[in-house]
């Protein structure tokens, strides 16, 4: 009786420990966009790196980004979340070999930090590049992976706009990439990773995961996944998650601007369990984004064509997608094509937004309602077009900063564009103005407030030009009569023939 006693007094408190244990789960998170094709690269004076403690769970929650989800995921299902560093810089050039080395060295250091870890989620964006190394991510999770040993529960969230490797569908334990772009599904992609975690650490399922790429590039100009032809193959990816042995359906658009081996789309599927399955199902979709080829044939007009375009219509605004200047693509943010256009073809009513530090400068000495004189833009690189001389008073100053507080693309909350003037151009009159806000941060134009904020109302305009392709979208669809994307030149040129590629796969359609 005594031994029993002792016995039972031993097992139960380590049955009652089996019962609640509290799985701990690291976050991290590395993501760059990097433009082969952009001569600036990208340093660690681009990345904004959070690190440290518990009190960035609380931060992290409140934006709606992938990482946001893993918080709210990992809390559903009772993780215990450990945070490490996340960081992210806006698209630009590839990422020097010194800049990667540092921030991969302190994610790996926070993670030894951590202590013991059950498993690891881990948002990058996909699209990496750095110097030497094409595939940026694929090397992260290699070293991760050497690092927490075979078999480690690692859990990759990637961007729409992710280049897939196989190599990093077989490193990683599942890799799921937003199916949305504009990307309003991002914290909907770090719950639905947190929750695979979850499942996979209490040994309710086994992942295995299969990549099949389309050879080809779906060109950006066609990755609306809320539109034809993308929409019904997004739809399908939706459904399909809703077979209990399929855990993540994952289709990617690819980066067109990484000339690196695995460039292009990609399909990723996730089974519990079930490669063949996996397989087929890939396969079957990866066949769906081959049949679109005919109707993702470049026809767009120049920025001559465009403006001409923008002026005749009756109902206004109209909004100019300047897809050769798509800052979220890496660009350089100041292509003046465009506005060089509207002050040419003399038109009315129009916002165009310039990242030109020395212009804001020049601003700022005139003071509000002072003179401005000058010539703006085109002063980064030479893919980008002339600076274009500009004659207006100085309407406002602002700090630059702004807040969305509905999710568009990409999730953020907090945004700021620096120390900003607005110019009014002449031309204007007391009730059309000709607006050319100049900015000293590279930022992308996801957030209508990037212009509400400085007192510019989108509906009274006639023609707002916005740098990026599909993003903005999601910001300027509501206020917009129409949306005319422009084949504009630059580092982000929709037009594949404005590029040479050295370094992508033989065969792809879509760059001859
Ligand atoms: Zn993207």
């Amino acid at each position: 009786m005594k031994y029993w006693s002792l016995f039972l007094a031993l097992l139960l408190p380590v049955a009652g420990l089996a019962q609640t244990k509290k799985f701990r789960v690291a976050i991290g998170g590395f993501m760059h966009e990097s433009n082969s094709f952009n001569p600036a690269h990208t340093t660690l004076n681009d990345f904004r790196v959070q690190e440290g403690g518990a009190e960035l769970l609380d931060l992290w929650s409140k934006s709606s980004s992938e990482v946001s989800g893993f918080v709210e995921g990992g809390r559903r299902q009772g993780l215990e979340l450990v945070p490490t560093l996340s960081t992210g810089a806006t698209p630009k050039g590839p990422l020097t070999k010194e800049t990667y080395e540092n921030i991969v060295g302190r994610l790996q250091q926070r993670i030894r930090e951590a202590g013991k870890i059950d498993g690891l989620l881990l948002a990058l964006h996909g699209a990496m590049v750095v110097d030497g190394i094409p595939h940026g991510d694929e090397e992260t999770v290699r070293r991760l992976r050497a690092q927490l040993g075979a078999g480690f529960p690692i859990i990759v969230t990637h961007d729409f706009h992710a280049n897939v490797s196989p190599e990093i569908v077989r490193l990683s334990s599942v890799l799921i990439t937003y199916k949305q772009n504009p990307h309003l599904d991002t914290k909907d992609r770090g719950i639905q990773a947190a929750t695979i975690m979850a499942r996979m650490l209490r040994g309710e399922v086994k992942p295995v995961q299969t990549v099949v790429k389309p050879a080809m590039v779906y060109n950006i100009i066609f990755q609306n996944t809320y539109a034809e032809p993308l929409l019904p193959i997004t739809n399908e990816s939706i459904a399909l998650e809703k077979n209990p042995k399929v855990l993540a359906v994952s289709v990617s658009g690819g980066y067109q601007y990484a000339d690196v081996p695995f460039m292009g789309p990609s399909v990723v599927v996730v089974t519990d369990n079930d490669r063949d399955l996996g397989e087929r199902e890939a396969k079957r979709l990866s066949d769906k984004l081959w049949a679109n080829r005919d109707q993702i044939v470049l026809r767009l007009p120049d920025p001559a064509q465009a403006v001409q375009q923008a002026m005749a219509e009756t109902k206004f605004p109209v909004t100019l997608m300047d897809t050769g200047d798509n800052i979220g693509g890496g660009s350089a943010g100041d292509s003046t094509f465009i506005l060089d256009e509207l002050v040419k073809q003399k038109a009315t009513g129009w916002v165009v937004t310039i990242w030109d530090r020395a212009a804001v400068k020049a601003a700022v000495a005139a003071g509000i309602g002072g003179t401005f004189e000058m010539a703006v833009g085109g002063k980064t690189d030479n893919m980008h077009g002339k600076p274009v001389r500009v004659k207006g008073t100085v309407k406002s100053l602002h700090d630059g900063r702004y807040l969305e507080t509905a999710i568009r693309h990409g999730g953020g909350r907090y945004h700021n564009q620096g120390l900003t003037a607005v110019i009014e151009v002449e031309g204007s009159t007391m009730d059309v103005k000709n607006l050319l806000v100049l900015n000293t941060e590279r930022s992308t134009p996801n957030s209508l407030h990037q212009i509400v904020s400085l007192g510019i109302y989108p509906e009274r305009q006639r023609i707002l030009v916005a740098k990026g392709t599909i993003a903005p979208r999601a910001a300027y669809e509501p206020v917009s009569a129409k949306i005319i994307p422009v084949d504009s030149p630059g580092a982000t040129a929709v037009n594949p023939a404005r590029f040479k590629f050295q370094h992508v796969r033989d065969k792809l359609w879509g760059l001859e």
